[in-house]
């Protein structure tokens, strides 16, 4: 049953969804009447409350998806589709700390929250004090943030591992960085998380990526992947089954990183094809280092390793 001060989605009949919160005495008027607010915390979620002049609404428990979709925004919007896998990638959980910036309108702020549980925390930078504003308020209306410590600096001035406000002392279990130019603060990001630590990365144009992918191949990072998470709907029509007509052809593009030292020996023991010698060539070019412990060693079985 829905309580006073939750919030509620009324479904009508047409699938217009109204998401509002349950106030006691300030009832919903609405074209097809007035529904009342005692009716509603007297329906189950999944149940039909009546308006004023009998027309039926559905009552519906929001999920997570909702909330985040239903915040006030004003910064670009980061969808729940890619929120998933960044939170399982950074292993988002009880007991873990978790970095991110910027905070924007604070839509992912509420997903680590969620995630992060009594025990877990969050540390949420954002440089614009108006976006700070606004995500601690989208966090809160959501009914999240009991384990989030929002901070309103620019991360060029590092994330505060020695600030006793801030981290003080204690290194971070994972990152995400959602700002425009996040090849500039890898070098705080490594001092502010712990040893293997994950970085993701959102960056909505590809030139910004192969930026990210040139600064992290300077190291110490490895294991990185670059994905693009397309939703495809289909017409849920069980005798007409296919595709829907549109769909969304890119929100953004993401990156996913962990620290690993590497010594001279790793790259050299790597056994390659020509195509990829010639890659490997061109980035220790880039690299200013030699390719010839590589040549020398291209007898290396890798396979070695299978057992
Ligand atoms: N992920 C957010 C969400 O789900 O709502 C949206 C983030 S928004 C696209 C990017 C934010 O990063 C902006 O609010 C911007 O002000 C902030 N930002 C950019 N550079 C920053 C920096 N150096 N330090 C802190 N915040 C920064």
């Amino acid at each position: 049953m829905p309580q006073y001060g939750d919030l509620t989605f009324l479904v009508s009949v047409k699938g217009k969804r109204k998401l509002l919160r349950i106030k006691e005495n300030e009832d919903w008027q609405t074209q097809h009447g007035l529904v009342r607010m005692e009716d509603i915390v007297n329906t189950p979620f999944g149940g039909e409350v009546k308006s004023s002049l009998g027309v039926p609404f559905r009552v519906e428990r929001p999920e997570l998806f909702d909330l985040i979709m239903g915040i006030k925004r004003q910064t670009q919007i980061m969808y729940p589709k890619d929120m998933g896998i960044i939170c399982l990638k950074l292993g988002v959980g009880n007991g873990r700390t978790i970095l991110e910036a910027g905070t924007g309108s604070g839509g992912l702020t509420i997903a680590l929250s969620w995630f992060s549980g009594e025990k877990g925390t969050v540390h949420t930078f954002e440089a614009r004090e108006e976006f700070h504003k606004l995500a601690k308020k989208n966090v809160a209306w959501a009914g999240v943030g009991q384990n989030v410590h929002f901070h309103h600096r620019d991360i060029a001035n590092g994330f505060g591992i020695d600030d006793p406000e801030i981290l003080n002392g204690k290194k971070a279990d994972a990152l995400f960085l959602d700002v425009r130019t996040p090849w500039d603060y890898l070098d705080h990001a490594r001092k502010a998380l712990v040893d293997g630590a994950p970085i993701a990365f959102l960056l909505p144009c590809v030139d910004q990526v192969s930026a990210l992918l040139l600064a992290l191949e300077k190291g110490p990072f490895d294991n990185t992947e670059v994905i693009e998470i397309l939703v495809r709907p289909w017409k849920a029509v069980p005798d007409r089954l296919r595709p829907a007509d549109r769909m969304c052809a890119h929100t953004c593009f993401l990156v996913f990183t962990k620290h690993q030292e590497k010594s001279p020996e790793w790259d050299s023991c790597l056994k390659l094809g020509t195509r990829e010698r010639k890659q490997h060539a061109a980035k220790m070019k880039r690299l200013g280092l030699d390719v010839e412990d590589m040549e020398d060693n291209q007898d290396f079985e890798n396979t070695d390793f299978q057992d």
